[in-house]
């Protein structure tokens, strides 16, 4: 497959999960926004199911960005390509993270000088 061709596909699939999380969220804040009107009994696992919305909102919200950020790339041109070397960012990695920036050898370099990096501890005597 081309490169184009595989951006274009990208593309068609970020646009409908770009749709469906959309619905979704959507979906989620009209029922947290929802009258709570419960029975004392029931206060505990209302209160739960809230806080298992509210973190699943969060969780499709940063994915919504993501997706948001991988579509404005493919609208500038540089969608699937390597910020730090240039090269064409794996395609398996393209899928399962769309906004990814950096090839997979440019990623672990960089968290590995990154670790290097991080001030050492020092020995106690
Ligand atoms: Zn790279």
């Amino acid at each position: 497959m081309s490169e184009q061709d595989f951006i274009a596909e990208e593309k068609v699939k970020l646009l409908q999960e770009h749709r469906q999380l959309d619905s979704e969220l959507g979906h989620l804040r009209e029922f947290m926004q929802a009258e709570v009107d419960v029975e004392p009994d029931e206060g505990d696992s209302e209160v739960f199911e809230r806080e298992k919305n509210s973190a699943l909102i969060a969780v499709l919200e940063r994915r919504l960005v993501d997706i948001d950020n991988a579509l404005r790339s493919i609208e500038k041109g540089d969608y699937g390509k390597c910020q730090r070397c240039g090269k064409t960012i794996e395609h398996e990695r393209l899928e399962v993270k769309p906004d990814a920036t950096m090839c997979l050898t440019c990623q672990q370099e960089i968290e590995r000088l990154g670790r290097r990096n991080r001030p050492q501890r020092q020995i106690e005597w």
